[in-house]
């Protein structure tokens, strides 16, 4: 019988687990790869690129020429604040409301609106929302599915509707943080490769499962569909990421967001990680982030730790104690919200983690889901 090894980056610590992840002949993830061609690059060429795109799109009348979704975090802020201030372009600035958005978060998106920007805040039916985010979560393993296509589709629906046909997220994740490296070299995509990776195909079909004697209509479901693909293709609709256009720095955007769009820190540190700038707009991430580490023995601090190693200010050594110490973190104090949230019980919501933990990498000991691997050390399953 082969058996499969698990490793870890050489340099980060991405996990071999990761969806779509490669590794060169060091042992290094396509992420690390991708920050030493960003030191080397030349990013002039990329701005240049970036120019041209924006001066296609410019309005010469005063309407909005590019959707930017924010969540009020730092990313989405940074994005908007240089298309504004450097460039001179007029985004539409975007945000879909999550399920239970945490008052922090509300904070910042109000302090970044304030900061001076057009903005839709977005609220989907909560009643579809809620049915597709307990669906997702129960059979798919992601707690916040209604809004994972929200996201997508509701921020689509509005750039054909104003007939805005550019709209930019901040960075690729499958370049920037290990994943899928066919993206690396393009600047535009379109609504299929969204639909591939990041809904991995057929959402449409859940609409279905989530009826209760057709108690959702077609329009209830309005902002959970994409456009038609005539309606895409009458406004020439195309996303691209800002991280394409210049070395994405989480760190820098931080800065520029504190500075001036109003970004404000959370006081006491996340319980699942060290940061305490990143994914404070809802109280259904920390669950994504452990669902991850049960379905691939990663979670959300070697996301971050793998940042700050790739930005020259961690060593892998010390990521490696950080990780050790909060990936493994079941969301002890946010249960009672999310058990009120899916009306569930707590052995009914226990019962959908057993499901999704990988039992080779997670044995269950006093009821709660424990690695059998040592984080940075080769592992065979
Ligand atoms: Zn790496």
């Amino acid at each position: 019988m082969s058996r499969k090894k698990i490793f870890w980056c050489k340099n980060c610590l991405n996990m071999s687990t990761r969806p779509r992840i490669t590794f060169d002949e060091r042992g290094w993830c396509n992420a690390c790869q991708w920050m030493e061609e960003k030191r080397v690059m030349d990013w002039n060429v990329r701005e240049k690129e970036l120019i041209k795109l924006l001066n296609k799109h410019r309005s010469k009348n005063g309407n909005f020429d590019c959707i930017v979704p924010v969540s009020g975090g730092k990313d989405g802020s940074y994005v908007a604040y240089q298309l504004k201030h450097k460039y001179g372009m007029n985004p539409l600035t975007v945000t879909v409301r999550p399920a239970l958005s945490l008052e922090i978060g509300n904070k910042n998106l109000e302090n970044f609106i304030r900061s001076g920007y057009n903005h839709i805040h977005i609220s989907c039916n909560p009643i579809v929302l809620d049915r597709l985010n307990k669906y997702g979560f129960i059979e798919k393993g992601f707690p916040y599915y209604g809004w994972l296509i929200a996201i997508m589709t509701a921020v689509i629906k509005t750039a054909a509707n104003f007939k805005i046909p550019l709209i930019f997220y901040g960075e690729d994740g499958e370049i920037e943080y290990g994943g899928s490296t066919e993206t690396k070299n393009k600047a535009l995509y379109d609504i299929e490769y969204m639909k591939r990776i990041y809904l991995e195909g057929g959402h449409e079909k859940v609409f279905e499962r989530i009826q209760t004697d057709g108690d959702i209509s077609e329009a209830d479901l309005a902002f959970f569909k994409f456009p038609t693909d005539d309606e895409i293709s009458e406004v020439g609709l195309s996303f691209t990421h800002w991280s394409y256009f210049e070395a994405w720095d989480s760190y820098r955007n931080y800065i520029i967001a504190k500075e001036y769009c109003g970004l404000i820190e959370k006081e006491d540190g996340n319980h699942d990680t060290f940061t305490n700038f990143a994914q404070n707009d809802q109280a259904l991430y920390a669950l994504h982030a452990y669902m991850m580490y049960l379905k691939f023995g990663f979670g959300r601090a070697t996301q971050d730790a793998g940042i700050e190693i790739r930005r020259g200010s961690m060593t892998r050594d010390q990521a490696l104690n950080l990780v050790k110490m909060y990936d493994n973190a079941y969301p002890y104090d946010l249960i009672d919200t999310y058990l009120e949230y899916y009306n569930m019980t707590k052995e009914e919501f226990d019962a959908v983690l057993d499901r999704y933990a990988n039992k080779d990498l997670f044995e269950k000991i006093d009821g709660v889901w424990q690695p059998k691997f040592v984080v940075g050390e080769d592992f065979y399953i």
